[in-house]
């Protein structure tokens, strides 16, 4: 023993004075060492699923030091989608699958496994609160009105609301009212002659119009309102596909928030948004609210939008489900809509021959 100690010494300094030297020559993969080390003074080793030849005695510290190992670290995100300082998972240098200490020796064989950290979420907190006004829900389907709860996601470190779901408590007021919904514009050709339609008959309606639209056809907004319709957010340019829901939240913002100001510039006072497609969940409620919105979905879809569809089929489709407190959908942009202008008529007669009242939506 006392012969063989120093011996080893020896040895290990030599190789390591090797190694140190080929790794300053030519960086990293001098440490792959393929001719120039005496094979009968190297260790093979298994660094990132690739194998190494290492001088005995080098160290776990050495291979990470000298190939410039680095785990990277998990990120830990906010429920917007942010990244939140702190919390970080830095991920972990491996030898043989353990935690070791820098100053372990290494043996043939021994393996060094680069594990990167974890990207994760932030734990969500859920709180109930109370409602006591008698309101419509959010998203809003009827004109029904309940009592509700509101649950109400956070982020449990960034207290960021990430979801807000409605749920009545006790028993449902419905209106005997019925609301006319038209989606999609404003559109030149229809937007006008739908008007002249809703004025005639003194239909209050509400039009879910696209800003990009809003943008172009200004005077169409304002003659919208000026006739005492209601008008709402349908989103900047009515994105579909992702469902608007699973784009990215920052583009769910803007999409509203950009909308909101151009109808502000209109002298709208804007309190609904109607997402493209009708997409929502809880996170969409929360983003929405923040922006001083509630959401407006509908419950009659007499589908006049489906390529092909009649006045009379779309008049029949929207009498035959239409019952107190119903929000139709119709639409006066997105395609040729002379079939529910036709329709238009029919269905204000019908819907007031069952007792019921149009009222827009506030
Ligand atoms: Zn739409």
């Amino acid at each position: 023993m006392r012969v063989h100690l120093p011996l080893r010494r020896t040895l290990v300094a030599a190789g390591l004075s090797v190694l140190v030297a080929v790794a300053a020559i030519s960086g990293r993969d001098a440490l792959v060492s393929r001719r120039r080390v005496p094979p009968q003074i190297t260790i093979s080793v298994r660094v990132r699923g690739a194998t190494l030849q290492v001088p005995p005695g080098t160290t776990f510290g050495d291979v990470i030091r000298l190939q410039g190992l680095r785990p990277r670290a998990g990120r830990l995100f906010d429920v917007d989608g942010n990244v939140i300082a702190g919390h970080r998972d830095p991920g972990a240098l491996l030898l043989d699958g353990r935690h070791s200490s820098l100053k372990t020796p290494l043996a043939p064989g021994d393996r060094i496994r680069v594990v990167d950290g974890t990207d994760r979420t932030e734990a969500t907190t859920t709180g109930r609160v109370h409602e006591r006004s008698w309101a419509p829900g959010d998203p809003e389907f009827s004109l029904s009105v309940a009592r509700h709860d509101e649950v109400i996601t956070r982020g449990a470190i960034s207290g960021e609301v990430a979801g807000i779901s409605f749920v009545p408590t006790g028993r449902a007021k419905t209106p005997r009212t019925v609301a006319l919904t038209f989606d999609d514009g404003p559109s030149p050709t229809y937007t006008p002659q739908i008007l002249r339609l809703l004025r005639r008959d003194r239909v209050p309606a509400t039009f879910f119009v696209i800003g990009e639209l809003a943008q172009r056809y200004p005077n169409l907004v304002r003659a919208e309102l000026r006739s005492g319709m209601s008008v709402g957010n349908h989103s900047w340019d009515h994105p579909e596909s992702p469902p608007f829901v699973d784009l990215e939240p920052a583009r769910v913002r803007s999409e509203i928030s950009t909308t909101n100001a151009e109808l502000a510039r209109l002298g709208d006072h804007v309190h609904l948004f109607r997402p493209p497609g009708g997409s929502f969940d809880p996170s969409l409620v929360a983003v929405t609210q923040a922006q001083g919105l509630r959401v407006v979905l509908w419950d009659v879809d007499p589908r006049d939008w489906a390529p092909g569809a009649s006045a009379r089929q779309i008049a029949r489709a929207v009498l035959e489900s239409v019952k107190p407190g119903a929000v139709v959908e119709l639409h006066d942009g997105g395609g040729d809509r002379s079939a529910t202008v036709a329709a238009l008529p029919k269905i204000i007669r019908g819907i007031r021959s069952m007792g019921l009242r149009l009222r827009a939506i506030r």
